[in-house]
């Protein structure tokens, strides 16, 4: 990787932590988990809205690192208005990014969701990237409780 695309990468994830998006509470979520990173000590609450198996809003709040706020920004943009089985495939394919190195992730493709590749750096950092995904993952399945662990 180039180290342009590791500053653009850096860029992105900075943005969201300073000004993340869809960061407030949801009192009429159908939905709702709480996700920890006790390694971080990360805390996110994700709140969605799923009417007819489409995820109408998704909102978080919580605690945490840079990239653990990031993370959770970027599932809130791209899963507003995506169903539930493209919110699962979404968590799959952000397992996938982040654990399979041999895998070149693409900007075009995967729009700024691609700057979480940029993690896969810090192996002890790969919890708090994936910690909103693992609440997402809770929250449709019905637990209340997700945990990285
Ligand atoms: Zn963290």
């Amino acid at each position: 990787m180039s180290s342009e695309m590791e500053d653009l990468y850096q860029d992105i994830i900075l943005d969201h932590n300073k000004r993340p998006r869809n960061y407030r509470p949801l009192p009429l979520a159908t939905h709702h988990a709480d996700g920890n990173n006790p390694m971080c000590g990360d805390e996110i609450d994700l709140y969605l809205v799923v009417k007819d198996g489409v995820i109408e809003e998704v909102t978080f709040q919580g605690q945490g690192c840079a990239i653990s706020k990031a993370s959770a920004s970027l599932l809130t943009e791209r899963l507003t208005g995506a169903s539930v089985a493209e919110a699962h495939a979404a968590f799959k394919d952000v397992m996938d990014l982040l654990k399979d190195t041999s895998r070149e992730a693409d900007l075009a493709e995967d729009g700024d969701m691609a700057a979480l590749s940029g993690v896969r750096k810090f192996p002890a950092r790969i919890k708090c990237a994936t910690l909103a995904w693992h609440a997402l993952e809770a929250a449709l399945t019905g637990e209340a409780e997700a945990s990285t662990e």
